[in-house]
């Protein structure tokens, strides 16, 4: 392939797609809309109902009229002719089996797998220890214990949620500054086990009304502190649905560019969008994002352009899945990759990566970990906002799967 349109990109995405049952059951889900919150609450509920079969079949009775016939009778067999004992033998495991690992890595072997085969074929791997805001003092100090064990164990790339590194109970909202001062404690903590472990670190955008410009000024701030101002294997990762997420990205340029040393910036599009709209709504608050997603593509390629033209002072990772944006950035890279890369999230990024690895490309994949001595469980909320994405109608990653 010489020229990286976006036919000639999609085409070779679409021939690398992975065959499994779990892209076909996220197919079921963007295709039926009725079906998809009962697919999802069937995967949170899998593990604490008694009969998930019972469960699924309940929930879909009062929406009869509105699933189609052939799928109707589909289910009307399993309930009459399927012992329920088998089916919910057969729903655990195709949670545990085929959804769960096709998202993320269960284990360290899975891990190991994984990080050989993906050198093998030429990509990297950023290691995310699976977890979010952590409700507790117990719930904290055990994300950073696994933040350390990650960054001993694994090495390489790290990506960072700062929420769960300090207990929510300990937020005070009205207290802007002291909540400042504990985040900046806990991420110099994570900068210093860095250099300990000589890792890279990057911090996770996350939801916009608690979180998102509170780690923004934790992150200039503290990168500009003596001790830290000459890493320049840390970063941060910056949401292009943010409607000021163009006017970050220049503060992130100046942090650079004052600090002599270049800084790491993941741009993504944000995996928060119904969420922030409902808090939005609830409160009465504008809407900080886009709302339409043309809006957010054309936002990413616009980041994408910017930190290009500074790559002396920004390591680029463009983190998307959509030909388009990919081979938009491909013309401005214009073939000269020096600090940058594409990265791609793990299984739902499987067809763009292998197309990457075969042209060449730079790319490394977002790989989440459950964390050692936790559960699946701590993976229920990331497994939920991959199958809400990846069954939007409006989502590239549908073409993919
Ligand atoms: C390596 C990697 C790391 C990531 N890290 C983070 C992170 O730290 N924080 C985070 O929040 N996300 C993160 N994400 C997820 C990312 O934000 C996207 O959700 C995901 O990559 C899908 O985007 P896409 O360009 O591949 O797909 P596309 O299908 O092109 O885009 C989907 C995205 O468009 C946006 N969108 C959808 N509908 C609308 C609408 N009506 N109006 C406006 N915008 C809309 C949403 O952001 C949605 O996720 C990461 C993704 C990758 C690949």
């Amino acid at each position: 392939m010489n020229t990286f349109t976006v036919d000639t990109l999609s085409k070779a995405i679409r021939k690398s797609r992975p065959m499994t049952l779990t892209a076909l059951f996220l197919r079921m889900g963007s295709l039926y809309p009725v079906l998809r919150p009962e697919f999802l609450k069937l995967v949170d509920a899998a593990s604490s109902v008694a009969s998930p079969s019972e469960y699924l079949y309940q929930s879909l009775r009062p929406l009869a009229d509105k699933i189609p016939p052939h799928l109707r009778a589909v289910f009307w067999a399993g309930e009459k002719f399927v012992p329920n004992r088998l089916s919910d033998a057969l729903i655990r495991s195709a949670i545990d089996n085929l959804l769960t690992p096709y998202f993320l890595l269960k284990d360290e072997k899975s891990f190991w797998k994984t990080k050989k085969r993906f050198e093998r074929e030429g990509a990297g791997i950023i290691l995310d220890v699976v977890g979010e805001e952590a409700l507790f003092t117990s719930e904290a100090e055990n994300y950073l214990a696994s933040y350390e064990y990650a960054m001993k164990t694994f090495g390489g790339k790290v990506a960072v949620k700062l929420s769960s590194l300090v207990p929510s109970i300990s937020f005070n909202p009205s207290n802007c500054k002291e909540n400042k001062r504990i985040l900046k404690e806990k991420f110099a903590e994570i900068l210093l086990l860095a250099q300990k472990y000589n890792v890279s670190i990057t911090l996770d955008a996350e939801e916009y009304f608690k979180w998102c410009l509170l780690i923004e000024d934790v992150f200039c701030e503290t990168v500009l502190e003596d001790r830290f101002r000459k890493m320049s294997n840390v970063g941060v990762a910056l949401q292009a649905y943010r409607k000021d997420s163009f006017a970050s990205a220049k503060r992130l340029l100046a942090v650079a560019k004052t600090r002599r040393y270049p800084l790491t910036v993941r741009v993504v599009k944000g995996a928060y969008w119904d969420t922030e709209f409902a808090i939005a709504e609830q409160n009465g608050w504008e809407y900080p994002l886009f709302e339409r997603k043309e809006e957010t593509d054309a936002n990413f390629d616009r980041i994408i352009s910017f930190f290009l033209q500074n790559r002396e002072h920004i390591y680029l990772a463009a983190a998307t899945q959509n030909p388009k944006n990919i081979a938009h950035a491909l013309k401005e890279v214009d073939g000269d990759f020096t600090n940058f890369e594409f990265q791609v999230l793990f299984g739902l990024g499987e067809a763009v990566r292998r197309t990457l690895c075969r042209l060449k490309i730079p790319v490394s994949v977002y790989c989440p970990l459950v964390r050692q001595g936790g559960s699946i469980l701590d993976a229920l909320a990331y497994l939920v906002r991959r199958i809400l994405e990846n069954t939007a109608g409006n989502s590239c990653l549908l073409e993919n799967l």
